[in-house]
């Protein structure tokens, strides 16, 4: 029999191939399809702790959680509670609730923000923080960093165009060249470039938006320079050219500390975006920053925005329960969860001989397959010189023991409250055969 046919005969693959007849490629979000790293992708009929079943009754190990947002592990019972009694009293009002108040207090008590806004998704949030920051400022450019994911925002999916400072490129079609042309790319944790950038369109550029650590192609952290951080460089130079700088921590905020920011030494954003994990598994999503600059958006200023689904009673219970959850307790298991991992696969990979390079930021961390020559990534140049097929091996490998990990080797890998000893041995066993398949895969 050959693996086509093999595959046909599972219930993933059956319903793979009934998803493409109605839906593109058989997936609502690309990267679920497996196409950087071939197969099938596994069906999913219900999660529970660290881990995910698929439709052919297979256990998997989850080291995906959702992309982010299950920081205390599949199907929580106290969130399951919250979400059911929440449900119960009525599933959206299109009216205020104290809730939302209890939740927008909450992410203003963890975080360096005095207001938020909450929104659906965290293309939603930075897509509406953008308009605001052009609003206030009533400037047009902004500028991001290559290899920084902030959502499928039209602004925000452009590429560098040639040289450095040069105005953005369409990074799909149906993004128009005059929306890019407001758009600046330049490499990550590249100062000159940044300096460059503001030199040429300083008293133009509205505002600059950053992960306040990449985690979208895979992790790379801000770098340090002559004792400043990256993203202290980053506020610095915004604020002298009249600019806002907006922290993107929609992946790593409340995942990666408690404090919902991540490594911006102690600067305080003029606006950060939230999602993921203040949504607990449901569409949540909010941007925020200080009472002046909030101030701007309607009904209070001028700026539009709105959402018929916004503050939703369902999600904002799920995301309460989950803030409320996530103790200093949570925080230190997921690192330590995340420093084994990080050993292991070190080990594993350097045992069978595989270059790598695996950085982190915080608990979150990635893997890079890069060449021998390379020894760490600080940018999406680097990033991008991957030997992908390595990874590719890699990942079936892993799955075939049972342990799901992101298909692309582009991506962070997540962990949980609920990863325990189990889970995490079951990961740790698979290692060695997934590294020396990584191995044997043609570079
Ligand atoms: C996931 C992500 C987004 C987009 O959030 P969605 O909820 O998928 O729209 C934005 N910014 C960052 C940093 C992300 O990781």
């Amino acid at each position: 029999m050959t693996a086509l046919q093999q595959a046909a005969d599972t219930a993933s693959a059956a319903a793979f191939a009934r998803a493409q007849q109605v839906i593109p490629g058989g997936v609502n979000s690309p990267v679920r399809a497996f196409r950087s790293v071939g197969g099938t992708p596994r069906f999913i009929a219900r999660a529970q702790g660290p881990y995910l079943y698929d439709l052919d009754g297979h256990e998997l190990v989850d080291l995906i959680c959702s992309w982010g947002p299950m920081l205390l592990g599949h199907a929580h019972p106290e969130v399951i509670g919250a979400v059911t009694a929440a449900a119960q009293h009525g599933t959206s009002y299109g009216a205020p609730t104290t809730a939302e108040v209890d939740l927008a207090a909450a992410i203003v008590e963890r975080t360096p923000v005095e207001m938020v806004r909450l929104v659906n998704s965290g293309t939603e949030a930075t897509m509406s923080v953008l308009r605001l920051a052009r609003g206030i400022t009533g400037r047009d450019k902004i500028v991001k960093f290559a290899g920084c994911y902030h959502g499928h925002v039209d602004a925000l999916l452009a590429s560098a165009g040639s040289g450095v400072a040069t105005l953005a490129i369409p990074g799909t079609p149906g993004v128009t060249e005059a929306t890019t042309a407001d758009t600046i790319v330049v490499e990550y944790n590249d100062r000159a470039a940044v300096r460059e950038a503001f030199a040429t369109y300083g008293d133009q550029i509205a505002c600059l938006i950053s992960e306040a650590a990449c985690g979208n192609m895979g992790v790379v952290p801000p770098g340090e320079e002559d004792g400043v951080g990256f993203n202290r460089f980053l506020a610095d130079l915004c604020h002298e050219h009249g600019a806002l700088f907006i922290s993107d921590e929609v992946m790593t905020g409340f995942r990666v500390t408690a404090s919902g920011q991540f490594g911006i030494d102690g600067v305080e954003p003029d606006l950060m975006t939230f999602g993921k994990v203040m949504g607990g598994g449901f569409p949540a999503a909010a941007f925020g920053g200080r009472a002046e600059l909030m101030h701007s958006l309607a009904p209070v200023g001028g700026v539009y925005q709105a959402g018929t689904l916004s503050g939703n009673p369902v999600a904002t219970a799920a995301g309460l329960t989950t803030l409320r959850l996530a103790t200093p307790e949570v925080y230190a298991h997921v690192d330590r969860a995340a420093a084994l991992l990080q050993r292991e696969v070190a080990a594993a990979l350097s045992a069978a001989g595989v270059p790598h390079v695996i950085q982190a930021a915080g608990n979150l961390f990635s893997v890079f397959f890069v060449g021998e020559d390379v020894d760490a990534v600080a940018d999406y140049a680097t990033a991008s010189t991957q030997v992908t097929t390595r990874y590719a091996a890699f990942f079936h490998s892993m799955l075939d023991s049972g342990v799901y990990l992101p298909p692309s080797a582009y991506e962070g890998w997540f962990l949980s409250s609920a990863h325990d000893d189990a889970a995490l041995d079951r990961v740790v066993s698979a290692l060695p055969a997934a590294a020396a398949a990584a191995a044997g895969a043609e570079a």
